[in-house]
């Protein structure tokens, strides 16, 4: 594989440092700049915790992208500039890697039309985990057997969002195989509210926030005098990596935008 040119934006934050990293370890990647709205130094080396590098580091992804070659932009830094950063990449021609979560339904098909114009690749992944996404593909064959299902997930309590992304998506994947149905028992009551969690389509879903998690999720299935449990844990940042890596060797050959990384995982 050719040498990959590479920009990661939002490089002090928890998931772009991981990703810087990954980028200075892999052999056929090179590190052309990141971008850091608080400029924290000239090159990546004086940023504190990060490999010693000689990439420049700007302030601004449009003034990034016109004065150094790039092939792919990894963007980790929060919704809102996770999607102002996918706009100028497709100015760029730059193809976007994109792990901020938050983006809508219309954000997504918005980006996409972009791709489309500009016919490149752009990949979009709420979770980076490998692993995550096969408990993800692993819940929804076992939904076809057990409709009777909850999840539980948990994250640390910086995060803003609730129920997560992820939560979310395995509802969904699991709602296109299980027959619909409204589980516990018919006259059920909550003396406390949201006792049951939220509601997906008669499925509970149940977000735990609490400091020393970092994402985690299990998938319980119910059937008669059996349970089913599908879990997943990220312990540590570095477990998205892999995920990372494989949507940058994807994107270069992909001409749409794709969302999630279970649509590039064969
Ligand atoms: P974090 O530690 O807060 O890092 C975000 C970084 O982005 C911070 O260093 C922040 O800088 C920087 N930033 C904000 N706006 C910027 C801009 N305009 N230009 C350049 N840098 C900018 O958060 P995190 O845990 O790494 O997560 C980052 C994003 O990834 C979040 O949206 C999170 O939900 C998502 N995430 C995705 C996955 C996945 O698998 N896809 C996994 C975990 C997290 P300041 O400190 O100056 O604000």
């Amino acid at each position: 594989m050719d040498m990959v040119k590479i920009v990661v934006a939002g490089p002090r934050g928890k998931m772009g440092s991981e990703a810087v990293k990954l980028v200075d370890r892999t052999d056929h990647f090179s590190l052309t700049a990141v971008v850091d709205s608080k400029q924290t130094g000239e090159t990546v080396k004086d940023i504190k915790g990060l490999p010693p590098l000689d990439a420049p580091v700007y302030t601004d992804l449009d003034v990034c992208l016109s004065e150094v070659e790039c092939d792919v932009l990894i963007d980790l830094t929060t919704p809102e500039y996770g999607k102002k950063h996918m706009e100028i990449a497709f100015q760029h021609n730059v193809r976007p890697v994109v792990g901020t979560t938050g983006f809508s339904t219309e954000d997504v098909e918005n980006l996409s039309k972009l791709a489309d114009q500009k016919g490149i690749g752009a990949i979009i992944a709420p979770n980076f985990a490998i692993g995550a996404v096969l408990m993800m593909k692993f819940a929804s064959m076992a939904a076809k057997y057990f409709p009777d299902v909850e999840i539980i997930e948990q994250h640390h309590d910086r995060k803003l969002d609730a129920p997560s992304g992820t939560a979310v998506k395995t509802a969904k994947m699991i709602s296109e195989v299980r027959e619909q149905k409204e589980q516990g028992h018919e006259d059920e009551k909550q003396d406390l509210e949201g006792a049951r969690g939220a509601d997906y389509e008669g499925m509970r879903i149940h977000s735990v926030r609490l400091p020393g998690l970092v994402a985690h999720q299990e998938v319980l299935f119910g059937g008669e005098g059996q349970t089913l449990k599908i879990r997943h844990d990220s312990m540590h940042r570095g477990s998205f990596m892999p995920g990372v890596q494989l949507a940058v060797e994807t994107v270069l050959k992909i001409d749409q935008l794709v969302y999630g990384l279970e649509n590039i995982m064969e």
